[in-house]
Formats: structure tokens, sequence, C-alpha cells
């Protein structure tokens, strides 16, 4: 199965989207890269999913990738008595404690002791992504009496910011160290990290991942905006989480971090994820507003490696529609002439190894001529991330004999992911090349491919080959070299 676009689409899974047929159905409809959020959903459920993931994985032959969301140190009230929760209406009173008990219109739990310990009167406390905010009329060290200011719904184990205070938060709680351990025991393949602030957050979460899964940084906090440089260059890949980011700054601060958010990560050759509210609407209705299809475009224009569903696919009533309407603007966009130009305009032109010019190179070759697909063989993935950064205009095959280093790469712009046999010797590579090419239908006979490669093979090391190879087998036999 191939897919037609190259950003790549990301589904939250939840209690919408838990069995076989809906997981299939939203793979179907375009989903690359399933999120399981470690916020909500136990153990088992998680497992539940992973392991159905896996078989729809099987069944469709094509590499998935599952990304697990660590929550990270955000703060959440408790649960309510009524699971729909309760509407606070501006002017009431409303208490936070640190009491378990399910919570109402008067009051809910806040399991966070350190918020009251850095409370004071007149602070701010927002919840549910800012939708409510409530201000703190009087505290102590195990409750907070409050006056909503702005009302809303508020349910279970919503979000809470307080951005007037500053937290001493670890970066990893103990919940989300027990959480990364099971997770990369389950075998997922990408780790994101919740409100990462330092460099230090991340260098510590791959200590404890010890290479089963790739490190994702999720930036949402101003101090990660901040240190961006320093987080990107320790991360595999990057989150624009633009919910809490929008709540700790000016909303109208977080187009201008996208964009340079998303350069920076492309510039590194490492995948971004832009995230959140993409599709809002839909979580109530089978169709998006303008404004919406308007933003899934413009994160698809600046090149992002992959867009994104929270609620709309985990609790939503349209999570098939959901993921089509991502797939269909991608399509919109991808063909329109002036992405091609913006695409082009926006390339990061990187002259510094060998295999920067290998794959500029292959780049190139695709301009010039009419080969149809570049096909590289890839160990890390690395030569596979440098030939999605050239973000070439032909399909580009990733060849891998590892199934973790093609699940991993599901996440990154425009790469079809195959697992061929180990190689030894570059004649088979092309083989398996043209095999790929054709069996997916990127190739015919007559159509000619490029192939990069590095050799001697499974030795770790450079990409340093390049040949332009026709898709007839019967001339490779005659005429290339072992
Ligand atoms: P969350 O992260 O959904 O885990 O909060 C995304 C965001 O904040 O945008
Ligand atoms: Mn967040």
């Amino acid at each position: 199965m191939r897919r037609l676009r190259n950003v790549k689409i990301v589904a939250t899974l939840g209690p919408a989207s838990s069995d076989y047929a809906m997981i299939r159905a939203l793979f179907e409809a375009g989903a690359d890269v399933f999120r399981l959020n470690m916020s909500h959903g136990s153990h088992a459920e998680q497992a539940a999913r992973h392991a159905i993931i896996r078989q729809v994985e099987a069944d469709t032959g094509r590499p998935i990738a599952i990304l697990a969301d660590l929550q990270g140190p955000k703060l959440r009230v408790g649960t309510f008595a009524n699971a729909g929760g309760e509407t606070l209406i501006e002017g009431a009173s409303f208490r936070m404690d640190l009491s378990s008990a399910p919570g109402d219109a008067s009051r809910v739990q806040l399991p966070h002791p350190e918020i009251f310990a850095a409370l004071e009167p007149g602070a701010s406390l927002l919840v549910n992504d800012g939708k409510i905010r409530v201000r703190v009329k009087d505290c102590g060290k195990d409750y907070a009496n409050c006056v909503v200011e702005v009302g809303g719904v508020i349910s279970n184990r919503k979000g809470v910011n307080v951005p007037d205070v500053v937290l001493p938060l670890a970066a990893l709680s103990a919940k989300d160290r027990e959480d990364l351990e099971f997770a990369c025991e389950l075998g997922v393949d990408w780790l994101a990290l919740s409100f990462v602030q330092r460099p230090e957050d991340v260098i510590e979460a791959r200590q404890l991942a010890k290479g089963r899964a790739a490190i994702l940084s999720k930036i949402e906090k101003p101090a990660a905006v901040k240190a961006y440089d320093a987080i990107l260059q320790v991360s595999d890949g990057i989150m624009v989480a633009r919910g809490d980011l929008g709540v700790e700054l000016p909303v109208t601060s977080v187009p201008p971090i996208q964009k340079r958010l998303v350069r920076g990560a492309r510039a590194a050759a490492k995948p971004v994820i832009v995230a959140t509210q993409m599709l809002e609407s839909m979580i109530e209705a089978p169709v998006p507003t303008r404004a919406e299809v308007s933003d899934v475009a413009t994160a698809i224009y600046e090149g992002a490696d992959a867009i994104m569903l929270s609620a709309e696919s985990a609790a939503g009533k349209y999570p098939i529609e959901a993921v089509t309407t991502m797939n269909n603007v991608a399509l919109s966009v991808e063909k329109d002439p002036t992405y091609r130009s913006v695409i082009e305009a926006s390339r990061v032109v990187m002259r510094e190894t060998i295999s920067d010019g290998i794959v500029a190179a292959a780049r190139e070759i695709a301009e010039a001529t009419n080969i149809k697909a570049i096909c590289c063989f890839s160990q890390s993935g690395n030569t596979a991330s440098l030939v999605a950064r050239e973000r070439p205009h032909v399909p580009i095959i990733a060849l891998t004999p590892l199934m973790s280093t093609a699940r991993r790469m599901a996440l990154t712009w425009g790469l079809h992911n195959v697992i061929t046999e180990p190689q030894d010797r570059f004649k088979g590579a092309v083989l398996a090349a043209i095999k790929a090419a054709r069996t997916d239908g990127f190739a015919g006979e007559e159509d000619m491919i490029v192939v990069t490669a590095g050799v001697p093979f499974n030795v770790k090391g450079t990409t340093n080959i390049l040949r332009v190879a026709p898709c007839d087998e019967r001339l490779i036999s005659r005429v290339e070299p072992e």
C-alpha cells in the first residue's frame, strides 16, 4: 500500500478508536503513526492498542510508527462524580484541594502539593487549554479557594497551567518513569516528552530509554522555545505542541514560533510534528471549518513532516472523517504548483559530508531526468532523513533490513519504508530497490530509478554510491558489476 502524499498523519488513539476495525480504518484512511497518550487510559488499555496496531501492520505489510506520549510534569485536575463534568459559571466560587473525593460544581482535586506550596492569592489558574480561568482568593498548603473569572465545562483530568508562578518541577515524574519503562518494554518506536524545559531533560530520558525508542521533544514551554537549538540537538524529533504553548504564551506568538521550530527541525533533518486543535471542530462535526483546513494546509506548506490529530481521533465522533480530511487537504496542497515553489525556496542546502553530496545529487538527477523514485539503503535511517531533507519531487523509497528503523521513519516526510533482506553486494541492493519500486507501483519495467547506498554494506558509515538504474532486471543482470 502506498500513500500519494509526502506529509505524514499522526492519529491519537483513545476511547473512540480502540478496536481493530477502527484502527485499521484509520490506517486505511491515511494514519501513518499512532499516538498513545499516556495521560489517559491504563497500561492494559495501551498494551491492547499497541497489539492491535502491530496486527494491522502485519495484515497490511506497511511499517507503522507508535509514539508513546509521556504526560510529563503536566498538572491536571482529578475526576468528577458526574462523568460529563460540571459547568463553572463566572463569579461562582470554586475550590481546588488535595482530597481524592470525586469533584462536583463546587470543588475538585488538584493532586499537586507543589502548586499549593507555590500559589499566592491573586494568581490565576487556567484549566482545559486555558478555556477556563479562576483566580485564587485564599490558599493554604492543601487547598485554594478561587473565583471563576471565565467559565466553561470542566471535566475529568483536564490540564491546568499556572502561568504566573514558577513551579519547581522535575522533567520526568514517577509516573513518567514507569510509563517510559512500560512503553519501551511494549516496543514503541518513539517517546514524546512533555514540558521539556532544558536539553538535560531530553538526555535524562534518553538514558532511561537505552536506545529502545527514539526521543521526540514537545515544545510547549517558554523555556523550551528559548533553548530550542540546544534541545533540538539532543532530540531525534520535535513536536510543536500548540495547545500548551498557546496557554503559556500569547496565542498570537504561536504561528511565528511554529514557523521557527519547523524550519529548525527541517534544517537538522529531524522529523517535526505540528500538533493540537488542527481539526478541533471535527470532535463534534463531520466536516471541518475553513479556518481549520487553512491551518492544516499552512503546516504542509511549511514543510512539516507530520500533522497530528488529538481528541479528534481519540475521543471525537468522527475519527475516520478527521483522518480523511487531513489526507485530502494534503493531496490538494501537494499538487499545487505553489507548494513546490515554497518547498524549494525553503530547502536547506547542506554541503558538509559525502552523504549530503550524494542525496543532493540524487535530487538533482531526479529534477533533470524522468526517474520515478529515489531508493536509499539506510541502516539507522540517517541517510533516509537526509534524502527527505532535500524534499525531492519524486517519491523516496527507504530500504532497511531493520524493522525498528522502518517504523521510526514512518514519521518522516515523504519516506515510503520497505524492509529488505540484509544486502552484501550492490547488485543485490539494486535488484531489491527495483523490486520495491515495482511492487508498490512506483515504477514500471521501462522506467529508471536512482539507488543510493553505503558500500561495503553492514559497515556503519556514510552513503558513498549513487546509481541510476533501469527497472528491467534483465538489464541489471547483464551489466551491473558485482
Ligand atoms: P498534550 O500535548 O495534548 O499532551 O497536552 C500537545 C499540546 O500541548 O499541544
Ligand atoms: Mn501539552
